[in-house]
């Protein structure tokens, strides 16, 4: 029997998916298949998988509901295919594009197979605006630059209308299936409790959290999206890194909002939200054109500085535990909520790089391991950024001060309160650097330090300069001049 086969990956979503409504076109019956790479990268990702067992959950029932089924199948692509030709060759394979390195080659083989067998493979670009070869600087090269990449986004990438489910019919196959239980996903305790505390995966739910966020949150967005407490920003990254909603369907509801609303900078609101959405593109792009960019560092003289090997200090970052307010609150909630805000995971990862001097691979990996949208593109891109690979970014001549960090994203210290709640008797003024109040003030607030709440484990002051110091010295990055921002308090 002819049919064709569409091909889920990270597009776990009916709605705007260009692959599938093109299979489900094609006048063909379709099998629409999802495989699972247990050597894929993401497979140590505790949180990540267990939002991928709810998403595939999500999927499967609306599939259900249209008579079709889900042929679940594990291994290497090429070897489910392999398994799936001998049943039957399909007469063409739909898929969504991914853009790291260990799926690019993956589906380099299944092409080969593929075309071995003279079977067509479409593939589009349906997790993003625009397919990464197709914006490049007048010289044929990448944009190394975001807001150049930015610019040219927006000249070049034309409406698209969002396309639905198509009718179409399933392939009655008959190739042994498994469940999504047999993918035992549900590995970490942890993550499964705090999975259902605070999050829904699935098409249904990403949309509707689009448009409460329009609804509520997106005219503040611009001016409070860099203040933690203010709990403004979209939580759609883990809806996004599964595909469950696609950039368009963002950018829709976003000008369906502007026309609704009454808000006179609705425009500029949903400007400042698509290009942070376009952040995350800009991060595939970038793993897509340096896909050494996920292991080594952009800036080759940086492997040259000496990183520190200290277990005491890097489980106290894991566990919240440095002393340091803001950071500690900023990894109490990834590990509670398995997300944590942007400017949270900011402030925390900057900590790791210049006061512990702990690699940044380190970093990338616990992020990996514990975030629901732990995503190897956007993952590494920030780490990158934070540890001076880009010096428009973050400058490589400045160290960040967790304690001004503080005063300047959380002033009211809405975001301590919420995560550290042993200090959240402390007045105001005293919170974000508890070592500095008086004996009296921290009695009354029932804070005992190194009992109740830690002391600082480095002094910011001393190791912050150091490590620029250690920064110039050894990968001869010129130092340019001193930020805005000073080293120390
Ligand atoms: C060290 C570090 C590691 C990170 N690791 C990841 C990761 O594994 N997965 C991930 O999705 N994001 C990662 N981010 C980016 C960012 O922190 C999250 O996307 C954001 O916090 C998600 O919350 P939100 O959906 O409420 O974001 P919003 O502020 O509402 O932003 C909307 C969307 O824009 C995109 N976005 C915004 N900022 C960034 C950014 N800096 N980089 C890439 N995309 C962005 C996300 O898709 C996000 O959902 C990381 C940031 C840092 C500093």
């Amino acid at each position: 029997m002819s049919y064709v086969i569409h091909w889920f990956r990270q597009d776990l979503r009916l709605k705007d998916n260009p692959a599938l409504h093109d299979a489900c076109k094609s006048g063909y019956p379709v099998l629409l298949l999802y495989t699972h790479d247990e050597n894929s990268p993401y497979k140590n990702g505790d949180a990540h998988n267990v939002w991928l067992h709810h998403s595939l959950l999500s999927l499967k029932e609306s599939l259900d509901a249209k008579n079709f089924k889900l042929l679940i199948m594990k291994g290497s692509s090429t070897e489910v295919f392999k398994k799936i030709l001998s049943y039957g060759k399909p007469q063409s394979v739909y898929y969504n594009e991914c853009y790291d390195s260990y799926t690019r080659d993956a589906d380099q083989r299944v092409s080969y197979l593929l075309e071995e067998n003279n079977i067509h493979c479409h593939r589009y670009h349906g997790n993003v605006f625009i397919d990464p070869d197709h914006i490049l600087e007048d010289n044929g090269s990448y944009y190394t630059d975001f807001l150049a990449y930015w610019n040219a986004l927006n000249k070049q990438c034309n409406p698209k209308p969002i396309c639905s489910f198509p009718k179409a019919k399933p392939h009655p196959y008959s190739i042994p299936c498994l469940d999504i239980e047999d993918l035992a996903l549900l590995t970490s305790y942890h993550w499964k409790e705090y999975f259902s505390k605070y999050w829904k995966a699935g098409e249904a739910s990403a949309i509707k959290r689009v448009r409460e966020f329009y609804k509520y949150n997106a005219k503040h967005y611009p001016k409070d999206k860099v203040y933690p407490g203010t709990d403004c920003s979209s939580k759609l990254s883990c809806h996004l890194h599964f595909g469950e909603v696609s950039p368009w369907q963002i950018l829709e509801e976003g000008n369906k909002w502007i026309e609704k609303s009454k808000e006179k900078n609705a425009s500029k609101a949903v400007e400042c939200f698509i290009k942070d959405i376009a952040t995350r593109e800009y991060s595939q792009y970038m793993l897509y054109h340096r896909p050494e960019m996920e292991t080594s560092p952009i800036r080759d003289e940086l492997n040259n500085f000496p990183w520190a090997e200290n277990q005491h200090y890097f489980n106290a970052w894991k566990q919240g535990m440095t002393g340091y307010p803001i950071v500690d609150a900023a990894m109490r909630q990834l590990m509670s909520m398995g997300w944590c805000h942007s400017r949270a995971r900011i402030i925390a990862a900057t900590f790791l790089l210049q006061d512990l001097k702990i690699h940044w691979q380190e970093g990338q990996k616990w992020y990996l391991k514990n975030l629901f949208d732990a995503d190897i593109a956007s993952n590494a891109y920030n780490w990158q950024l934070m540890a001076w690979n880009e010096s428009t970014t973050l400058p490589y001549y400045c160290a960040f001060s967790p304690e001004k960090e503080s005063k300047h994203h959380d002033p009211k210290c809405e975001y301590i309160k919420r995560w550290i709640p042993e200090l959240k008797n402390l007045p105001v003024k005293y919170m974000h650097a508890p070592w500095k109040a008086p004996k009296e003030v921290l009695k009354k607030a029932g804070v005992i330090l190194d009992q109740t709440y830690p002391l600082p484990i480095i002094d910011h002051n001393v190791v912050a300069k150091e490590t620029l110091k250690l920064l110039h010295q050894k990968t001869q990055i010129k130092k340019e001049s001193v930020n805005a921002r000073e080293l120390a308090d």
